[in-house]
Formats: structure tokens, C-alpha cells, sequence
């Protein structure tokens, strides 16, 4: 983790940056280690100070060595622990995450941070995010494989009848008992003309038979997180239902085979949409094509039309096109994706043809 704080140094030294204040959980955990969801890191060009309260003193010492760990007073605030801290360190400037702190928070700490100026600091720990370590490729890889095998689990158990919301307990319930710390998300099941909702958290609607079947979600493992999307038709496939399936399903293999380091992020995107597009469906297919991965489920920039960024090798995306008809279904296919040398690793491997389930 040392070498995480190093990097930031080298950012805040490129900011003008003498001193910055980090509250954000998730670049907390980024920088230290720690997994807790209350603490505050003060960190200097030479210095760098841990701080959480009374629950989390012993857990910090064990998550986050050898940073010093300062408790919080009880019946005082983070703010007058950071202030004493920060003076004691002697700052005289001190960034805040702008991106994370509510104007509320803001008002606070200029009360009790008085004598030292506030500078707002935006996207500079979740910057050193976007491209993620052997260590971080790894553990979201292992976040794959368990949707992987959650996927393979809950295939066994759809059929006529059963609800979109029983199937969500037993993913969660299935990913939970085999080490996820969460859900990545709300699971999503939407079934029959329920598919034509992107984000149809699951219903109380029974599956029947002809439906496609949109099942989403995601796992938190370690941390990191994995996010897959299949559809699958409950019975035989109609001609429609299989014509649409393989627009999308090729549309997503255009796009991963575009993915590479230097490309624009909004090329990858234009990958699929144009080819989706020119089928006559552009107008069903109304979201980006993927979203970044890692220790958030949106954890950064992503492919859209409007991403302005290039591919760098160590970036972990989803792809995920889709086609909505409303009144009629959809269908979505997604899997993740780390970002290589040459081209790109594709981190789920639950099978991509059309899934027919038979009765
Ligand atoms: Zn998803
Ligand atoms: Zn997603």
C-alpha cells in the first residue's frame, strides 16, 4: 500500500498539492488496506496519518500497518481530530475530495480546520484508480469467476413459474455463502416484456414460458467487484427473439475485438452502437456501452459517446450492449474486461450463444 501512497504524492506534488485529507471509503481502502467505512488519512509529502474512531482502532492497526493509527476522542468530532493531527503535522493547506465531500461536510470542516485553507480537490485518489494492479486484476478476476459459477448454479433452477424475485435471493444467497462480502448491485431479473427495462430489479413475476429472460448482477469479493449480464429465452427462441440475441451478441464481440490500449473510449463504444444502429435498432440501445470496474461497480470513466479518454492497458470495463423493445423484451449480454498490452482479457467466460431452456 506504501507504493499507493507514493503515487499520490507524485500527484499531489504535479497539483501543487502540500498536504491532502482522504475520507472517501473507497480510497481509504485504496491507499491502506483498510476495510472499515468510517476513517480519514491525512497525507503529506513526508507524513501520513490514519484516523478512525473507537470501532475501528484494532482492526485499523491490523489492516493498515505500519501508518500510524490515531483514534478519535469519544463525544468529538473526525474534524477536531483531523484539525489537531493536521497542526501538529504543520499544515497550512489541505486538499479535500471534492467529488465526495457534501457542501454540509465543507461547511464543518471550515469551522473546526480554521487556520488552515481548504483547497477542493477533484478525482485524485479515484485517478490512481483507473488503472488497477496485478493484485487488483487478480481479485476481480476471482469476483468474475464467482458470477461465473453463481450463472452456471442458477440456471439449474429456472423454469415456468418460479419468481424473478426467488431467483435473486438465491444469487445473492449462493455468492454470499461462497465468500462475496455483497451484492455488487440490486440483482436484476426481468423476465417476458419486463426485459425491456434496463435496470428491472427483480419482480414478483413468474417466468413463463416463451420469455426472455435478462438475469444481471454482481459480486463484491475482496473488495472488488464483477458485474455479468446473460439472457436466455425460457423454451424455444422465436425467429425474433433469435435475430435480435445475435445483433447484440455481435455487436459485443465487435467491441471487445476493439479493445485495445490507445483506442479512444468512445470509439470502442461507436464499435457496437453503429453496428446495432445499422440493423435498425440504434434507438433501442439507449446506454453506454460499459462502465469501469474495480473497487466500485461504476468505478471511473467508461465507454460511452460521450467518454473523452483513451484505453490504457490495466483498465477493467464491462461491455454490455443491448436491445429494449417495450412491449416485447430485450436482450443484454455482459461480460468484463481487463485491458492488455495488445488487446484485452475477457474476464467472464459464462457461455455467450443463445441459451434455450428446454421444458
Ligand atoms: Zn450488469
Ligand atoms: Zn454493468
Amino acid at each position: 500500500m506504501t507504493r499507493r501512497i507514493h503515487r499520490l504524492r507524485e500527484v499531489m506534488t504535479e497539483r501543487d498539492l502540500p498536504a491532502m485529507l482522504i475520507t472517501r471509503p473507497q480510497n481509504v481502502g485504496y491507499l491502506t488496506g483498510f476495510t472499515g467505512s468510517t476513517a480519514a488519512l491525512v497525507v503529506t509529502a513526508a507524513e501520513a496519518v490514519f484516523i478512525t474512531d473507537a470501532r475501528y482502532v484494532e482492526q485499523a492497526r491490523a489492516e493498515c500497518a505500519p501508518l500510524p493509527v490515531v483514534p478519535t476522542q469519544t463525544g468529538h468530532t473526525y474534524g477536531e481530530k483531523i484539525a489537531e493531527v493536521a497542526h501538529g503535522m504543520g499544515i497550512t493547506t489541505l486538499g479535500l475530495e471534492s467529488d465526495y465531500l457534501t457542501l454540509r461536510d465543507f461547511d464543518k470542516l471550515r469551522e473546526e480546520l480554521e487556520g488552515i485553507a481548504l483547497r477542493p480537490e477533484a478525482e485524485l485518489v479515484s485517478g490512481l484508480r483507473v488503472v488497477k494492479d496485478a493484485g487488483e486484476i487478480e481479485r476481480i478476476r476471482r469476483a468474475c469467476a464467482l458470477v461465473d459459477a453463481t450463472f452456471e448454479h442458477i440456471l439449474t433452477l429456472v423454469h415456468p413459474g418460479v419468481r424473478e424475485r426467488d431467483l435473486a435471493i438465491e444469487i445473492e444467497c449462493f455468492m454470499k455463502k461462497r465468500g462475496a462480502e455483497r451484492e455488487g448491485f440490486d440483482t436484476i431479473v426481468a423476465s417476458g416484456v419486463r426485459a425491456a427495462l434496463p435496470h428491472g430489479r427483480a419482480s414478483n413475476k413468474p417466468i413463463e414460458a416463451g420469455d426472455l429472460v435478462i438475469f444481471d448482477f454482481g459480486a463484491t469479493l475482496n473488495s472488488y467487484s464483477s458485474d455479468l449480464t446473460r439472457t436466455m429465452v425460457v423454451g424455444q427462441a422465436s425467429e425474433r427473439q433469435r435475430d435480435i440475441y445475435a445483433i447484440v451478441r455481435e455487436a459485443q464481440a465487435a467491441a471487445i475485438a476493439a479493445i485495445r490500449p490507445g483506442v479512444e473510449a468512445k470509439q470502442v463504444d461507436a464499435t457496437a452502437r453503429d453496428l446495432i444502429a445499422a440493423r435498425g435498432y440504434g434507438e433501442q440501445f439507449g446506454h453506454g456501452l460499459g462502465h469501469s470496474l474495480g473497487r466500485e461497480v461504476h468505478d471511473g470513466p467508461g465507454l460511452s459517446p460521450r467518454s473523452e479518454f483513451k484505453l490504457e492497458a490495466g483498465m477493467v470495463f464491462t461491455v454490455e450492449p443491448g436491445i429494449y423493445i417495450q412491449g416485447w423484451g430485450g436482450v443484454r449480454i455482459e461480460d468484463d474486461v481487463v485491458v492488455t498490452k495488445h488487446g484485452c482479457d475477457v474476464l467472464t467466460t459464462s457461455p455467450r450463444e443463445l441459451l434455450e431452456l428446454s421444458p
